[in-house]
């Protein structure tokens, strides 16, 4: 299934996407896409509920406003160097174990809502990433079992502002926690979607010019390892987020170094993701 949110931002209402390309409006469920909804196997309730609804519920139009196909997660947890060509694009060494920082979970926004440069930024950088949302709480998951422990995955653009992340000092959260830094959708893909998770090809271009051009395939922690892994520090909650880190081709990488400006237009995809587009505008 493909769960999407649409509406005003702040007032999104839940749907699906169905196998025919239709959008549905899924309120009738009475649940947003939040932690109750996943604590409470909400996907298996919506498959049911769809099951005897889906003639009935009422159709979107497919130019409504999508949000992030999740509400506000608990936590964002992302994983930095988890791709060896973005690593020595870095100049830092391929990590032993994976790195983790956090992302503010108010710097989520809708797949294709526009990027604001922050604030004092001047380098202002794109990562397109593979997220993955937990299903279920998540504490000391051996490897093995993680996927179960997995509701679905989402493309997820993880913005970074490089003097923020990387120049003044401190955790790398400063850089990646901006409002609209966390792009989200456009849909959900339950996790019977995405069979070969560690096997897809994803792209990013700016104003129509190939920046990323890599696979999942390449990451240097699965995301069974990574699910594991971050459980042993912390409780996953339903609805969590965990991005699994960034291909070569940012704009940090780049001989000279190239970031964002207004008027930019960023698209990025995942192999059955989907794709979302970003529109670059300047703080007000
Ligand atoms: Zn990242």
């Amino acid at each position: 299934m493909k769960l999407i949110r649409f509406g005003n931002a702040g007032d999104e209402r839940p749907g699906v996407i169905l196998p025919n390309g239709a959008f549905v409006d899924t309120s009738g469920l009475g649940t947003d896409y939040d932690e109750a909804f996943f604590e409470r196997d909400g996907v298996t309730r919506l498959r049911r509920w769809l099951a005897s609804n889906e003639a009935i519920a009422p159709r979107i139009p497919m130019s409504v406003r999508l949000g992030a196909p999740i509400s506000r997660p608990s936590k964002i947890v992302c994983i930095g160097l988890n791709f060896r060509d973005h690593a020595a694009e870095s100049n830092m060494e391929l990590p032993k174990e994976p790195v983790i920082f956090f992302k503010s979970t108010t710097a989520i926004v809708g797949p294709n809502d526009s990027l604001v440069i922050p604030r004092n930024a001047t380098k202002v950088d794109w990562e397109v990433e593979l997220a993955v949302v937990i299903g279920k709480t998540a504490r000391y998951v051996p490897q093995e079992k993680a996927i179960e422990f997995v509701a679905g995955y989402v493309l997820h653009n993880d913005y970074s502002e490089r003097v923020f992340q990387l120049e003044r000092g401190g955790q790398w959260v400063k850089g990646k926690s901006a409002d609209t830094f966390a792009p989200m959708g456009p849909f959900l893909a339950t996790r019977d979607e995405i069979p070969h998770v560690n096997e897809l090809d994803m792209w990013l271009t700016v104003n129509g010019e190939s920046r990323q051009k890599s696979s999942t395939a390449n990451m240097v922690f699965d995301v069974a390892s990574l699910v594991s892994y971050v459980s042993e520090f912390m409780t996953l909650l339903p609805g969590d987020v965990i991005s699994t880190g960034t291909p070569a081709g940012v704009g940090f990488g780049m001989k000279p170094p190239v970031y964002l400006k207004p008027g930019d237009v960023v698209r990025l995809g995942i192999e059955g993701l989907g794709e979302a587009q970003q529109f670059v505008i300047g703080h007000s």
